[in-house]
């Protein structure tokens, strides 16, 4: 057929069921896609817009829209010409644009694996990156031409495509009910996949069906008769397997050809229900049936709203007869599944309220969802969301697939592969870009987490990560490291206290060790100072247990506790009053909680009393290190480049800027400045404000105390 007979044949078509304007729509969508593509050619030596005609032609079997339509005239200009989607959104709306560039996405994902599970996930992918289930359904009438014309595909491109046909597309068809999608892909790729075997095939079927004709016309006459005796109202017809379901049986049950073919295959389509079950009472008094193979799919559909009766009888010569009954609407349903949808939206409303009743499943609650809302849109977003609710699919570095709940982040990812992988995480890139570790992934994302050996969880990722995995592991991670720095600490309140009473722990053997930890009721060593470090118990009661004359012991004079900056979380230095090394401090210890670390003089720690706390005698250690937050506030005149001239100046002396807040004092030519500086004690932070003062915009300079 010439182009122009192909399209005034489909624009005809068109018009038997869509109102003039939409079919305009699709005939300025197919002149914009003819004249994009203008130049380009298939592989046959078609002109390409062959390709995309023929794909809507497809759809308007199915009685797709008119955007669906359109999407399907443009789906290859987005991949194959400069015609962008903001051009398309321009000349035929955001809905078209939005399908051509669903449908483009698609055409962009790789499917690399050859694991079954792996493409179970692609599979699931595939569906969930459709924002539109019309983006699936043209994507498969796209294959399905691709398919029917993949001759002109040379040797491994065509094997590759044929893979990916049997292996993703037509397990897509077949889960939505699109039954003769998925029968024709199938016998598609099959004959691309195993070309003599299908050859062969289909001579020994041909040879065959020739010779049974009039055993099946015989066949059909009685069960005719028989049905119409019983006043049933009935359509009967026999039925050919597809070559690949012949090629299947064979292989998955080791069956010779002859056991196979040699069974009759017919389909009884009846009014109603309740002429399902009479046609088979009718079938099962005619003929033999074999037990175990009958099933009823009306009462339980299959997942994607198959409904029959299936029986398999003794037919009059001794062969074996299989036979479907089915009402009319469930046989739309059987070869058309969702697509059905489209194809009897405009048959009369009791025919469609009849479907409905008749189609159980999601398939059928999603229909009556639609005839509630009368809106197609809403339609598709539901059978998506029964498909695939709460499921993103992203890409490992590898070309694995991994799913992971729908808020997931890089971190869920990362714990996901492995904890390890968890713990050290310090960066991720999405599709080979930076990202911050709590963006939540997308479907068809390529993560990668970037690792470092010292790394480790941040308690903040808890506030965001979406899977139960990432939340245990951080949190484990997190209570062992409090219970070893607590037990660090808790050892060196420990030393402390027993040094007062003359005693080393450092010497204490294992033996004593163990006699002390169940003298005091303790599970472990290590829960038995990290209670200590955690203000659960006193020090010095744990170190009067170790003396001979145990509770006797007068309390000596303890030396200070040392501190080295690096106790973890065990310690921390309080918000209050900022201390810093060289700072004369205080250690307040609360039970349950960490050892806070005050100024001397601060009134947060002046007003513990001892009563609920522990008050305890720190100083700083000869080797501390570390950076410590001090806050500082500089009165500086309003200038430009004030800010710059004071910052480059700390940075000179060495610290850094942790923080910086700014205030302008009413009517007043200069400004109030709080930085949040990171030195390492009292004498640099001294070089840092000396240097300060000799800015000339800095007016006043002073350390903030409570
Ligand atoms: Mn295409």
């Amino acid at each position: 057929m010439s182009a122009v007979s192909e399209i005034s044949e489909f624009t005809r078509h068109l018009g038997l069921y869509l109102p003039a304007q939409d079919v305009a729509l699709v005939e300025s969508a197919y002149a914009f896609s003819d004249s994009a593509h203008r130049g380009q050619f298939r592989n046959s030596g078609d002109p390409y817009i062959s390709h995309p005609l023929a794909v809507a032609s497809i759809l308007s079997q199915w009685r797709f829209d008119a955007e669906g339509l359109s999407a399907a005239l443009l789906h290859d200009v987005m991949e194959d010409t400069p015609v962008t989607k903001s051009e398309i959104e321009d000349r035929f709306g955001a809905a078209v644009a939005n399908l051509v560039d669903g449908v483009s996405k698609l055409d962009q994902l790789e499917f690399a694996s050859r694991e079954t599970a792996q493409a179970e996930n692609f599979r699931k992918m595939l569906l969930a990156m459709a924002q539109d289930l019309r983006v699936i359904l043209i994507k498969l009438a796209d294959r399905l031409h691709n398919m029917r014309t993949l001759d002109a595909v040379s040797g491994d491109r065509k094997k590759r495509i044929a893979t990916e046909t049997v292996e993703i597309y037509a397990p897509i068809a077949n889960r939505l009910g699109l039954n003769n999608v998925y029968q024709e892909l199938q016998d598609l790729a099959f004959r691309f996949l195993h070309p003599m075997r299908y050859r062969t095939l289909g001579k020994a079927v041909k040879a065959a069906r020739g010779n049974r004709r009039e055993v099946v016309g015989k066949m059909l006459d009685t069960i005719r008769t028989s049905l119409r005796a019983a006043g049933i109202t009935a359509t009967v017809s026999g039925r050919e397997k597809s070559l690949f379901s012949i090629y299947r049986k064979m292989t998955e049950k080791h069956l010779s050809f002859a056991q196979v073919l040699d069974i009759y295959g017919f389909r009884i389509l009846v009014d109603d229900v309740d002429g399902c079950y009479r046609a088979l009472g009718v079938l099962h008094r005619l003929y033999k049936p074999i037990p175990g193979k009958f099933k009823d799919y009306i009462a339980i559909p299959k997942a994607n709203g198959y409904q029959s009766l299936h029986t398999k009888l003794i037919g009059p010569y001794g062969t074996p007869l299989e036979v479907q009954i089915r009402t009319q609407a469930m046989h739309r349903t059987a070869e058309a599944g969702v697509a059905s949808h489209w194809l009897y939206k405009d048959a009369n409303h009791h025919g469609i309220a009849q479907a409905q009743r008749e189609t159980q499943g999601w398939l059928q609650s999603l229909l009556e969802i639609q005839t509630e809302s009368g809106d197609s849109a809403e339609f598709l977003e539901h059978i998506k969301g029964d498909l695939f609710p709460d499921e993103v699919y992203v890409f490992t570095p590898k070309g694995k697939i991994m799913s992971l709940p729908r808020t997931a982040t890089p971190i869920d990812f990362a714990y996901a592969v492995h904890t390890d992988v968890g713990h050290h995480c310090v960066a991720a890139k999405i599709n080979h870009e930076l990202a911050p570790l709590r963006t939540p992934l997308n479907n068809g994302d390529l993560v990668e987490i970037v690792t470092a050996p010292g790394a480790r969880p941040n308690p903040a990722w808890l506030k965001f990560v979406a899977t139960g995995k990432a939340r245990s592991r951080i949190r484990h991670y997190l209570k062992n490291l409090q219970q070893k720095e607590s037990a660090a600490l808790g050892e060196k309140m420990l030393a402390q206290a027993a040094a007062a009473l003359k005693i080393a722990i450092e010497d204490l053997t294992a033996p004593q060790w163990s006699a002390l930890v169940k003298q005091c009721g303790a599970k472990s060593k290590s829960d038995l100072l990290a209670d200590i470090g955690q203000g659960r118990r006193l020090a010095f009661a744990v170190a009067q247990a170790l003396t001979a004359e145990g509770k006797g012991a007068s309390r000596g004079k303890t030396g200070p506790l040392s501190l080295r900056g690096i106790e973890g979380v065990a310690v921390q230095y309080a918000k209050c009053c900022h201390p810093i090394p060289g700072d004369r401090i205080v250690g307040v210890l609360r039970r349950g909680q960490s050892l806070q670390v005050h100024i001397a003089d601060c009134p947060v720690a002046r007003k513990a009393t001892g009563e609920h706390e522990q008050i305890l005698d720190v100083e700083w250690s000869r080797d501390v290190t570390g950076d410590f937050p001090v806050n500082v506030r500089a009165f500086v005149s309003d200038q430009r480049g004030a800010l710059a001239h004071v910052a480059l100046e700390i940075a000179e002396a060495g610290a850094n800027i942790a923080n910086v807040s700014l205030e302008r004092a009413e009517g007043e030519r200069a400004v109030n400045m709080v930085f949040t500086l990171e030195v390492q004690e009292r004498d640099h932070l001294a070089r840092v404000m000396r240097a300060l003062r000799r800015v000339p915009e800095v007016l006043r300079i002073q350390r903030v105390r409570p």
